[in-house]
């Protein structure tokens, strides 16, 4: 008996000292990418796995990041006009990713956008409306079929750029970063765990006490509010909102998602994305899978609108799920999530389910 007590104490006090807890969590908070990220996970390589979510996640900032003058992508956007730049496969293969996307969303989402992000100030935080002639310039280079990215399968890619083009990944990196996370995750031999990274979840197996995970969506009109909640298992939930990022002039509002065919904050009726789909199947790291697809989905369909957005779900091409918010308070859920979403009560939103074949 004395023997099991001193080895409780011993465990008491072990866990004390390294933070565990019974069920063996790890946690880690962190700000990057512009956002407060968090990851919990539970169990074996749980510990291993949470210390090495943040350096990917700054490994992958430092490649990524637009406003940093030593990342790839500044390579890039600095190169000449038409001019290969040598780039990682890493991310080449996100950029080829992002591509695909920009391509079956007809440039709803697309990577070019980065001149007109910068003319809104959204990469300085120095905001303001630019003029129209000033857009109409930009928006003649705004066009990722510009975007030429070459010899992927070797061990380095090259990207080539057309005259005025620049590259902005921040419509996808997060996602990209969650597809990481996950990978890292996996390699650790984790079962259980969540990872917040700014608006992009993911989601592993389910919580220690075998219920789903319960992910909120954010009422876009009710700052702490709450439409719904998802109850989720091994999926990625990607959100995108006006409400997210924005600045105020004359009494009107302009966010950080920009359509592309106008050069202005995309008015589309909707107030919030929410795109869900699968864990990823696949055991090869650094490859982007559902939470880059998720993250590119929830801005093209930010920019889309209701109905766009309905009949790309429909169409059946990719294989997710997504719950939109709209201006005129209406919730609409896909049909695949009707058991795993949850209305609020008292919320003053109308819930109506998206189906395949239209009503
Ligand atoms: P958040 O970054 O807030 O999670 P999104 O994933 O929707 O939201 O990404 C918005 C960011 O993507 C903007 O800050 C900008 O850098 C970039 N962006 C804006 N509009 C587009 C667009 N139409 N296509 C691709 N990227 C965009
Ligand atoms: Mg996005």
């Amino acid at each position: 008996m004395k023997r099991f007590l001193a080895a409780v104490f011993c465990m008491a006090l072990f866990c004390s000292l390294t933070g565990c807890k019974s069920t063996g969590e790890s946690s880690v908070e962190f700000y990057a990418m512009d956002t407060t990220m968090n990851v919990t996970a539970y169990g074996t390589g749980a510990k291993s796995a949470v210390s090495e979510t943040q350096a990917e996640v700054d490994r992958l900032e430092a490649l990524l990041s637009r406003t940093r003058s030593d990342s790839e992508v500044s390579a890039i956007n600095s190169g000449a006009a038409d001019a290969p730049v040598a780039v990682s496969i890493e991310t080449a293969g996100l950029l080829n990713a992002a591509w695909s996307y920009s391509h079956t969303t007809n440039g709803a989402f697309d990577i070019t956008i980065a001149p007109v992000v910068s003319a809104w100030g959204f990469t300085t935080d120095h905001y303001q409306v630019p003029t129209q002639p000033a857009l109409d310039a930009l928006l003649n280079a705004v066009d990722y079929t510009g975007v030429l990215v070459e010899g992927i399968s070797s061990s380095s890619a090259r990207v080539t750029l057309r005259k005025g083009q620049a590259v902005d990944l921040g419509g996808i990196a997060k996602g990209y970063a969650s597809d990481c996370v996950e990978a890292i995750l996996s390699e650790n031999g984790v079962e259980r765990a969540m990872a917040s990274l700014g608006g992009n979840i993911y989601v592993r197996g389910t919580k220690p006490d075998g219920s789903a995970w319960r992910v909120g969506v954010q009422d876009p009109d009710r700052s702490g509010g709450f439409v719904g909640v998802l109850s989720l298992s091994d999926a990625f939930a990607v959100t995108s909102g006006g409400y997210q990022r924005y600045f105020e002039q004359d009494g009107k509002r302009y966010h950080h998602i920009i359509d592309p065919a106008t050069g202005y904050p995309a008015e589309s009726g909707l107030t919030s994305v929410t795109i869900v789909a699968d864990g990823n199947k696949t055991e090869t790291p650094n490859i982007p899978g559902n939470g880059t697809m998720c993250d590119a989905f929830s801005t093209a369909m930010f920019v889309m609108g209701e109905e766009k957005a309905a009949e790309f779900w429909r169409s059946g091409a990719y294989n997710f799920q997504m719950v939109l918010v709209t201006e005129d308070g209406r919730v609409l859920v896909t049909d695949g999530l009707a058991d795993k979403f949850e209305q609020e009560d008292g919320s003053g939103y109308a819930y109506e389910t998206i189906s395949r074949t239209p009503s």
